[in-house]
C-alpha cells in the first residue's frame, strides 16, 4: 500500500478513534451533569414535599391516608387556585396544600412521589407500583427526611431519587445535546482528514521525487539533484542524497581520471619496448646486449608501476592488512637515514637525524607500511632537492592533545629539506595519484606521482595523515602523524 493511503488511513483511524472517545466521553459527562442537574431540581421539590408531608403527619399522627393525600393534591391544587381567583383568604381547614402558593404546587404535580414510613415501608406512591414495600435504607438515603417537631416521622422521593431514568423532555433534551456533539464532531473529523491528506501529501510530494532521483542514479544516471524547499527531515534526507550523488559524481570523475592516466603512463613504456623489438626483429635495429638491458630496465618500472597501482587499491578498498605491533618511529628513522646514506652523498645532501627526548615516543603500527612511509618521504626529498642541499629528520610527540580515537598523544615524524618546496596551491593535489608539480622533471628523476598517495593512504589507515608545509630549512616539510599510545 502507498505511504500516502497508509497516512491517509492512520489519519482516518486516529480522527475516528478520538472521535468515538470524545463523543462518549462528553456524553457520559453531559448526562451526569443533567442527571445532577434533575437531582438538585427534585431535592428542592422534595424538601417542599417533606414540609407538606410533615404538615400532614402532625395532622393525622400516623401516615394512614396518605396515598389518597397524595393522589387528592391535583384536586387541592384546584381548590386552592379557585380560591385564590375569587379572593377567599385560604386557611388551616382547607388542608395543608393550601398553606403553599399555587404555582410551587403546579410544579409538584408532574413528579412522580412515594413516601416511606420510619421502617422503610412505602406508605405512599403516586404510581402506585411500589405501595406497601420495603425500600432498602440506602435508596432511602437519597431521599429528604419528614419531620415533625424535629423528630424523622418518615422520607420523601421525589422523581429521579425513585427511578434514575431520565423522562420525556429531560432524555429528549439530552438526546439533542448528544446529536449537537455528534454533529460537531463529525464536521471536525472531516476538517481533520481533509488536513491529514494534505499533509499526507505534503510529505510524500518530496519522498516521490528523492524515489526517482535514486532510481535515475541507480540506472547509472548521477546528475539529478533533488530540490529542497523546507527545512525538515525531509529536507535533510534530500541534502544528504544530493551530497552523496556530488561524492558519487566526484568518485566517478576521479575512477575515469584514474583510468585515463595509467593508461597514459603505462602506454609510453609499452610503445617503447614495442617499438624496439618490432624495429630488431626487422632489423632496423640491431640485437644488441645494451638496448636488451634498457628494455629490461623499462619492465621493472612497468611492474613497479603496476604493484604501486594495486597497492594503492588495496589500501583505498580497505582490504590492507595492518600486522600492528609497538613501534619506536625513531628506530625507523635511523635506518632510512642509513640506507639512504649513499644516495644522499651521491648529491652531496647533508642527512641529519634530531632525537628530541630518550627514549622517543612509541606507536602501535604496521613497522614494514611505517617505514615505506618514511623511505618515501626521504626518497622525495633526496630526489627534488639540488645537491649540496640539507635534509633532517626528526620524531617528536604531543602527548597532551587526543586523538580522533580517544588516544592520547600524536607521534610526528618528520622530513624537511632546503630543496624547492612546495607552492601553497600544490600542497593539496600533491597527494593525488599520479599529480606531479612539474611533470616533465618529475619524469625525468623516475617519478610516477603515485609515492606521496600510497603513503597518505598508508597514514589514513593507521588513523593519521601526513600534512605538508614549509620548514625554517627552506624547502618543504612534510609531517606524518600517528595516533601515539
Ligand atoms: P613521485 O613519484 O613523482 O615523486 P610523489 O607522489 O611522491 O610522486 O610526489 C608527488 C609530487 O610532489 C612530485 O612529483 C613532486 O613534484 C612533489 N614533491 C614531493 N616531495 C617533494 C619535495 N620534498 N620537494 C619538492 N617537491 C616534492
Amino acid at each position: 500500500m502507498r505511504l500516502k493511503s497508509r497516512l491517509s488511513l492512520f489519519f482516518c483511524a486516529v480522527i475516528l478513534v478520538g472521535s468515538a472517545a470524545s463523543l462518549a466521553l462528553v456524553r457520559l459527562t453531559t448526562e451526569n451533569l443533567f442527571r445532577s442537574f434533575v437531582y438538585s431540581g427534585d431535592a428542592s421539590k422534595a424538601k417542599i414535599y417533606a414540609a407538606i408531608l410533615g404538615d400532614y403527619f402532625s395532622m393525622n399522627r400516623s401516615w394512614d391516608g396518605a396515598q389518597v393525600f397524595l393522589s387528592e393534591i391535583p384536586k387541592q391544587v384546584f381548590i386552592t387556585l379557585d380560591k385564590s381567583i375569587r379572593g377567599d383568604r385560604v386557611g388551616q381547614r382547607d388542608g395543608p396544600i393550601a398553606a403553599y402558593p399555587y404555582d410551587t404546587i403546579r410544579n409538584l404535580l408532574a413528579d412522580r412521589i412515594v413516601v416511606a414510613d420510619l421502617k422503610g415501608i412505602i406508605v405512599a406512591d403516586t404510581s402506585g407500583k411500589l405501595l406497601g414495600t420495603v425500600h432498602p435504607a440506602m435508596h432511602l438515603a437519597h431521599g429528604f427526611p419528614v419531620t415533625v417537631d424535629f423528630a424523622k416521622v418518615g422520607t420523601v422521593l421525589v422523581g429521579s431519587m425513585v427511578d434514575s431514568s431520565l423522562t420525556g423532555i429531560n432524555e429528549r433534551f439530552l438526546a439533542s445535546v448528544s446529536a449537537s456533539i455528534l454533529w460537531a464532531t463529525i464536521g471536525s473529523s472531516l476538517l481533520a482528514l481533509l488536513m491529514g491528506l494534505l499533509f499526507a501529501g505534503r510529505v510524500t510530494r518530496p519522498l516521490a521525487a528523492l524515489n526517482s532521483a535514486a532510481r535515475r542514479v541507480a540506472a547509472g544516471d548521477l546528475s539529478p539533484i533533488v530540490e529542497t524547499r523546507s527545512n525538515d527531515e525531509i529536507a535533510e534526507l534530500s541534502l544528504s542524497f544530493n551530497a552523496m550523488t556530488e561524492e558519487l559524481r566526484r568518485l566517478e570523475e576521479a575512477k575515469k581520471r584514474i583510468i585515463a592516466d595509467a593508461a597514459h603512463e603505462l602506454r609510453t613504456p609499452v610503445t617503447l619496448i614495442q617499438g624496439t623489438v618490432e624495429a630488431m626483429i626487422d632489423g632496423v635495429y640491431p640485437l644488441e646486449i645494451s638496448t636488451l638491458r634498457s628494455m629490461h630496465e623499462e619492465t621493472i618500472r612497468l611492474s613497479k608501476l603496476i604493484d604501486s597501482l594495486r597497492e594503492l587499491e588495496t589500501i583505498e578498498s580497505g582490504e590492507l592488512e595492518l600486522e600492528l605491533e609497538e613501534v619506536d618511529p625513531l628506530e625507523i628513522v635511523r635506518r632510512a637515514v642509513s640506507l639512504f646514506t649513499a644516495r644522499a652523498a651521491a648529491k652531496r645532501i647533508e642527512l641529519s637525524v634530531v632525537c628530541g627526548e630518550e627514549p622517543g615516543p612509541t606507536l602501535i603500527a604496521d613497522y614494514l607500511r611505517l617505514s615505506e612511509i618514511v623511505y618515501n618521504l626521504i626518497s622525495n626529498a633526496l630526489k627534488y632537492s639540488p645537491d649540496g642541499s640539507r635534509v633532517r629528520l626528526s620524531v617528536s610527540s604531543d602527548r597532551a592533545c587526543v586523538n580522533s580515537r580517544g588516544e592520547r598523544g600524536v607521534v610526528s615524524i618528520a622530513v624537511d629539506d632546503s630543496g624547492p618546496g612546495i607552492p601553497k596551491e600544490e600542497r593539496e593535489r600533491i597527494f593525488e595519484r599520479f599529480y606531479r608539480i612539474d611533470r616533465s622533471r618529475a619524469q625525468d628523476l623516475g617519478g610516477r606521482g603515485l609515492g606521496l598517495a600510497i603513503a597518505s593512504e598508508i597514514a589514513k589507515a593507521h588513523g593519521g595523515r601526513i600534512e605538508v608545509g614549509e620548514c625554517d630549512l627552506g624547502g618543504a616539510s612534510f609531517v606524518a602523524r600517528l595516533p601515539g599510545r
